[in-house]
């Protein structure tokens, strides 16, 4: 139903789809009050931060393109060094979130690698598999995907997130990193 009315939103009005969605946002950070896009794909609240955002953000590209797939498009990301800046994106409870292919918000809380190669994991999942059907797959496959493969070091993650994990080693191992994508459109 909520999606419905965004989609009628976005088409009579686009101010409205801009309220009524908030990770839309995204797509125009600099929108945010006290954003501003320093690249194409890092936006961020800090511009004093600046040097680390981009530290993290090259680190964690590397990282994800080498250990787990290409990345097609480099996914935008906008750090938020406040919580009232996550907040605008519509975020509240997690830390960090990935809007399809269209970009990625990290909160304050995290700043810091393995949230990263999680979020860019989550893009990769989008491009691979393209957004529905990765919004489609299995929570073990998606998020027991992104905390194994980003080398999450948490030894014991909040449940569910354990039993994905665990379940997507598993799987992994039977299916090997060759036919991980071909096997997970079958999911
Ligand atoms: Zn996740």
């Amino acid at each position: 139903m909520l999606k419905r009315l965004f989609l009628i939103a976005l088409l009579f009005c686009p101010a409205a789809a801009w309220a009524l969605y908030k990770p839309m946002r995204v797509l125009a950070p600099q929108l945010v009050a006290g954003v501003s896009c320093t690249t194409e794909t890092i936006c961020i609240d800090d511009t004093t931060r600046y040097g680390e955002a981009e530290r993290l953000y090259n680190d964690a590209l590397r990282f994800v393109s080498s250990s787990v797939a290409s990345i097609e498009k480099r996914p935008r990301v906008v750090f938020c060094s406040t919580e009232t800046c996550f907040q605008s994106f519509g975020f509240t409870k997690s830390a960090a979130n990935t809007v399809g292919v269209v970009g990625i918000i990290i909160s304050p809380r995290a700043w810091n690698q393995y949230y990263l190669r999680h979020e860019m994991i989550h893009h990769v999942q989008a491009e691979r598999l393209g957004v529905y059907k990765q919004w489609r797959s299995p929570n073990w496959f998606k998020e027991g995907m992104a905390y194994s493969l980003s080398e999450d070091p948490r030894p014991i993650l909040v449940d569910p997130m354990q039993q994905y994990r665990a379940r997507f080693e598993e799987w992994y191992q039977s299916v090997g990193k060759e036919r991980l994508w071909e096997e997970a459109k079958n999911l």
